[in-house]
């Protein structure tokens, strides 16, 4: 079978959700040839990375994020008319030859209004910012016909190139820029205040940005309708400074992670078509976002099964156990299993187990100890969800282990009759090939040894 072929480019790029998203649509729309990958480009290497996906006959698409929204155009053969009025793509699709480009951040924000029945024909909105999203922004209000769309911005001449490209497409809109004290000279009230600058993405500025967030609701002189509108483009957290800011003065919040996954909707729609069920595709892909997949990890007997137990139940999850699953499944220990079908097949029954649960919402899942050395297995779970490392040091392994009753098939026979050195000496080599994984991958170690199983599902709570 011919792979497809499709990445998310940008720098840096190892947090993006693009990854988890796609794997999500491609496991609900039943597609299996897709690969997917998040890859750091840098902008010296973004030309040949256009020669690269040029040159591969597999190549789907791209989504393309900061800095090369609009460093990218140069590169393609044709664009739409949200890219030319923009002057940003966010995702390429490749045709034949040809290179295209679109943005479909339009198509994500129109979404997202429509979803909370936001409706902005002749109406004011203030956007705060005027860079690349501020523009896809301005485009999609002026489509929907808003009356006056202001600009708040530090750089005013910024702000105001954007405002005479807007002018020149949208006619029935005024598109103003504000000077930071403007807003005591228009009483028209406003329905929708929109965060687009990075303000409250760093815990450095918190303070900085719920006072300048503070300042434009109360002291600015704006005039807000009641129960208006305050849209944050930032995702994550979900809860940012600029929507508890706004909440607090009784605005209604739209979160910028209904906005991520319109477009990344309409993006698959671009390079496969219709999708079924887009609707219900769409809040289950909102749901799956807000609570992926938590993972355990760690070696053999750090009580992952135990750990995961709890924390599912503080989180009222489901908890999966991939050991227990697969001696269901197959109707024999792990032992046995390994015994007569060997490892090979062990990591691959292993790894459909951890594909069936990757993309639902609300799941805890204990791995086995070697689950990260396949690859297969590691792909998936750094896509689905987070991983939690837990950790013990060696005597804390050896006593736990020294007490169980079965065999640990990895550990080789006769390990129960090996003197105590021999036996730490097994488990240290095994440790060390596996430890680099578990340190290099988990987004969270927790260190076991002097805590309780519930001490410990409340510190990954509190930590992640
Ligand atoms: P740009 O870099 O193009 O623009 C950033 C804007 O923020 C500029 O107007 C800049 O002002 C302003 N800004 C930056 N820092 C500050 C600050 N400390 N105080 C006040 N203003 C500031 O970024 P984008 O427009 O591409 O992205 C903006 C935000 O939107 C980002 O957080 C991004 O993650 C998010 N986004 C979310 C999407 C989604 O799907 N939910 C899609 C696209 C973006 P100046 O011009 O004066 O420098």
């Amino acid at each position: 079978m011919t792979r497809k072929e499709a990445f998310v480019i940008g720098s840096p790029i190892s947090h993006s959700l693009s990854p988890a998203i796609f794997a999500f649509l491609a496991n609900r729309q039943q597609v299996t040839d897709l690969e997917y990958k998040a890859r750091d480009v840098s902008i010296e290497a973004l030309p040949d990375f256009i020669e690269e996906i040029k040159l591969n006959q597999n190549f789907v698409g791209s989504n393309v994020t900061i800095p090369h929204k609009e460093a990218i155009i140069p590169y393609l053969d044709q664009v739409s008319a949200e890219v030319q009025a923009i002057g940003a793509a966010n995702v390429i699709q490749k045709k034949g030859s040809l290179l295209l480009g679109y943005n479909t951040d339009v198509y994500g924000i129109l979404q997202t209004l429509q979803g909370q029945a936001c409706f902005v024909a002749g109406a004011r909105v203030l956007i705060l910012g005027a860079g690349g999203a501020a523009r896809a922004l301005a485009y999609a209000l002026g489509l929907k016909g808003a009356k006056q769309v202001d600009f708040i911005n530090r750089d005013l001449k910024r702000a105001q190139a954007l405002i005479d490209k807007m002018a020149s497409l949208f006619p029935r809109t005024e598109f103003r820029a504000l000077s930071q004290e403007d807003g005591s000279r228009d009483k028209t009230p406003i329905i929708l205040m929109i965060n687009a600058t990075p303000l409250g993405l760093s815990l450095k500025d918190e303070l900085h940005s719920k006072a300048y967030f503070r300042d434009i609701c109360r002291n600015r002189g704006f005039t807000f309708i009641k129960n208006a509108h305050a849209f944050d483009l930032i995702y994550k957290p979900e809860k940012t400074v600029f929507l508890a800011s706004a909440q607090r003065e009784g605005f209604q919040p739209i979160s910028g992670l209904a906005m991520l996954v319109g477009q990344a909707l309409q993006t698959w729609q671009i390079w496969f078509g219709l999708l079924e069920g887009v609707s219900s595709l769409q809040s289950d892909l909102l749901d799956y976002l807000r609570n992926q997949p938590l993972y355990l990890t760690g070696f053999m007997g750090v009580g992952k099964s135990t750990v995961g137990a709890a924390l599912a139940k503080i989180l009222g999850w489901q908890f999966i156990d991939i050991d227990a699953l697969i001696v269901q499944e197959v109707g024999m220990s792990i032992s046995d299993l390994f015994q007569q079908k060997g490892e090979n097949y062990f990591r691959d029954l292993e790894f459909k187990m951890i594909l069936k649960y990757a993309f639902y919402p609300r799941v805890v899942v204990a791995l086995g100890g070697g689950a990260l050395t396949y690859a297969p297995s590691r792909d998936c779970i750094r896509k689905a969800g987070q991983l939690v490392y837990l950790s013990a040091n060696m005597e804390t392994l050896l006593g736990r282990l020294a007490k169980e009753p079965g065999q640990r098939p990895i550990l080789g026979a006769g390990f129960s009759d090996l003197a105590i050195d021999d036996k730490r000496l097994r488990l240290m080599t095994l440790f060390k090939a596996r430890e680099g994984a578990y340190n290099k991958l988990a987004d969270l170690k927790v260190v076991t040894d002097d805590l309780t199983p519930e001490e410990i599902a409340q510190q990954i709570v509190q930590n992640l």
